[in-house]
């Protein structure tokens, strides 16, 4: 990067820093005059949006996500830093794809099979709302599939 005070073209990065929001601060010291400066470097993505059971679209929203979410954990021991986890795992999961768009019911399985680790319940109130359990029969499978992992304990 050229140093801009004496546009000299060699600078050494002397420290790095990345940021919760995956932007990294860089301090930068100029090879030749040794003036040190900050630069900020920030991935640009641009919004991913969601495909709708009716195929309307929407951007997709983090906040939007974490509601359903938290909706599912209510009065489960899971505490918000381990839904907030979730949440930037799934936003993380879901830019990293090539695809500019992706399906709700697609953020949906992909929040269940994280859900699925942290607690039975909380997965079986999401599955309901997502896959929208028509027949009683497909509810219970899924309760079946769950129960041996029951027999583990949480502490
Ligand atoms: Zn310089």
């Amino acid at each position: 990067m050229m140093c801009p005070f004496c546009k000299a073209p060699d600078t050494k990065v002397i420290d790095s820093r990345r940021n919760e929001d995956f932007s990294v601060r860089r301090r930068r010291e100029c090879v030749k005059c040794k003036k040190r400066f900050t630069t900020y470097e920030k991935i640009e993505t641009s919004p991913i949006l969601v495909v709708k059971k009716d195929s309307t679209r929407e951007p997709f929203s983090k906040e939007k996500l974490r509601k359903g979410i938290l909706y599912s954990c209510i009065k489960r021991p899971i505490s918000s830093k381990i839904i907030d986890k979730l949440v930037d795992e799934v936003e993380k999961e879901i830019s990293l794809r090539d695809d500019p768009e992706i399906k709700s019911i697609e953020i949906g399985e992909l929040v269940l099979k994280k859900l699925k680790k942290i607690d039975d319940v909380a997965y079986i109130r999401f599955a309901s709302v997502y896959r929208e359990f028509k027949e009683i029969e497909s509810f219970n499978a899924e309760v079946e599939k769950i129960k041996p992992s029951k027999k583990k304990s949480r502490d």
